[in-house]
C-alpha cells in the first residue's frame, strides 16, 4: 500500500463489502457520464442512472439502463455510485438533500475539482457513512471503454481495490495513494501542462499566420519540439530532484534573452503578447533573484510557495 500520513484515509478491508460487483449507479449524464454508463452497459453491468435533466437518460434507458426516479432511489440501487458532474458543488447540490441514503455507499467522484475540495468531500462522505474515491479522467468521452486511456484514483486503497474491476471498465486505472486529494492533484497538474501547451501552440499559430505561414505548414516543427520534451524533462527531472540547477548546458540569462526575442517577434507581428510577456516576467524575476547563471529550471524555485 502507498503510505499515508493520515490513517483515517484508510479503512479496514473487512469494512469493504464485496457485494454489488456487477451493478453501478451513474449520477450525471453529460457527455462523459453517458459514455461511462454506456461502457458499463456494454460490459453487462446492471446500470442505474440519474440526471438533473432527466431526458438525458432516455437513450441509456432504451439501451437497458434503469432510470431512478429520485436521487434516493439511485443511491439505493447499489453500493458503487459513479459521479460525473461539472464540479463538486454539483455533487453537494444533488447529494446533500439525499444524504440520509449515503450510508454504506462508495462514491467515486470522476468530476474535476481541486485537491482540497476532494479531501473535504471525503470527510463529508465519511460523516454520512459513505466511502469516497477521487478520480481524474485523462480521456475524452469517445475514449471511455477503449484501451489506452487512464484515470488517476486516490482514496482508501481497500475501497479502490474492491472496485478496481468495475472502474477498469471505463479506463485503465492509476492509483496514486490514500490521500483523497492526490488524484485531483495529478489531474490538475497534468491539465495545467495540457492547457499551457495548447496556448503555446495557438500563440505560435497566431504568429505564423501573421507571416503567412499556415497551421499545417508549422505542424511538423511544432510537433518536433513537443516530441523532444520527454527527453528534456527526463534529463532535468533527475537534476531537479537532486537540487542541481547547474547552468552548464543553458543559463537562465540566455533564457531571458531568448524569451525577450519571442516577445519582440510577437510585437513586431502585431499579435497578442500576453503569454510571452508572462513568461518573460517569470524569467526576469529568476534572474533578478540572483539565478542568471543557473539553468532556467531554477525557475521552479521561483514558482514554489514562498517559505514563511
Ligand atoms: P457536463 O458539464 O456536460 O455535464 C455535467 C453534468 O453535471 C450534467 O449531468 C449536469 O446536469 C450536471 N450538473 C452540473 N451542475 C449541476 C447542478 N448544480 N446540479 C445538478 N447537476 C448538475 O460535463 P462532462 O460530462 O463533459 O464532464 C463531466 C466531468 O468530467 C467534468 O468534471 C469534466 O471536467 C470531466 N471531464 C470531462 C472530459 C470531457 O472531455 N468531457 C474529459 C475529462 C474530464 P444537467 O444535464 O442537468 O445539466
Amino acid at each position: 500500500m502507498l503510505g499515508s500520513p493520515h490513517p483515517e484515509w484508510n479503512v479496514r478491508s473487512s469494512e469493504v463489502s464485496m457485494m454489488s460487483k456487477r451493478e453501478v449507479t451513474v449520477i450525471g449524464l453529460g457527455p462523459m457520464g453517458r459514455a461511462m454508463a454506456n461502457a458499463f452497459l456494454d460490459k453487462g453491468y446492471r446500470v442505474t442512472v440519474w440526471n438533473r435533466t432527466a431526458s438525458k437518460a432516455d437513450e441509456l434507458v432504451a439501451a437497458g439502463a434503469e432510470r431512478a426516479a429520485t436521487v434516493q432511489d439511485a443511491l439505493a440501487a447499489g453500493e458503487l455510485v459513479v459521479l460525473s458532474l461539472t464540479d463538486y458543488d454539483a455533487m453537494y447540490a444533488i447529494l446533500e438533500p439525499a444524504a440520509g441514503a449515503l450510508a454504506g455507499r462508495v462514491l467515486v467522484n470522476l468530476g474535476s475539482d481541486t485537491p482540497e475540495r476532494a479531501r473535504e468531500a471525503a470527510r463529508w462522505a465519511a460523516r454520512h457513512g459513505a466511502r469516497f474515491l477521487t478520480g481524474g479522467v485523462q480521456a475524452s468521452p469517445p475514449q471511455i471503454g477503449q484501451p489506452g486511456a487512464s484515470t488517476f484514483y486516490s482514496g482508501p486503497e481497500e475501497v479502490f481495490e474492491a472496485h478496481r474491476e468495475a472502474l477498469e471498465v471505463l479506463t485503465e486505472t492509476n492509483y496514486r495513494g490514500a490521500d483523497p486529494g492526490l488524484a485531483a492533484l495529478y489531474y490538475q497538474a497534468t491539465v495545467g501542462i495540457f492547457w499551457t501547451t495548447v496556448l503555446g501552440w495557438l500563440q505560435a499559430l497566431a504568429l505564423a499566420d501573421a507571416h503567412g505561414v499556415s497551421a499545417g505548414e508549422l505542424l511538423p516543427s511544432a510537433s518536433s519540439v513537443l516530441a523532444g520534451m520527454p527527453d528534456f524533462m527526463g534529463f532535468y527531472t533527475q537534476r531537479i530532484d537532486a537540487g542541481d540547477f547547474a547552468g552548464d548546458i543553458e543559463k537562465l540569462a540566455m533564457g531571458v534573452a531568448s524569451v525577450d526575442h519571442v516577445v519582440q517577434t510577437a510585437k513586431d507581428a502585431g499579435v497578442d503578447t500576453t503569454l510571452p510577456a508572462a513568461l518573460l516576467e517569470v524569467f526576469r524575476r529568476g534572474a533578478a533573484a540572483g539565478h542568471a547563471d543557473d539553468s532556467a529550471t531554477r525557475l521552479v524555485e521561483i514558482l514554489k510557495k514562498p517559505a514563511v
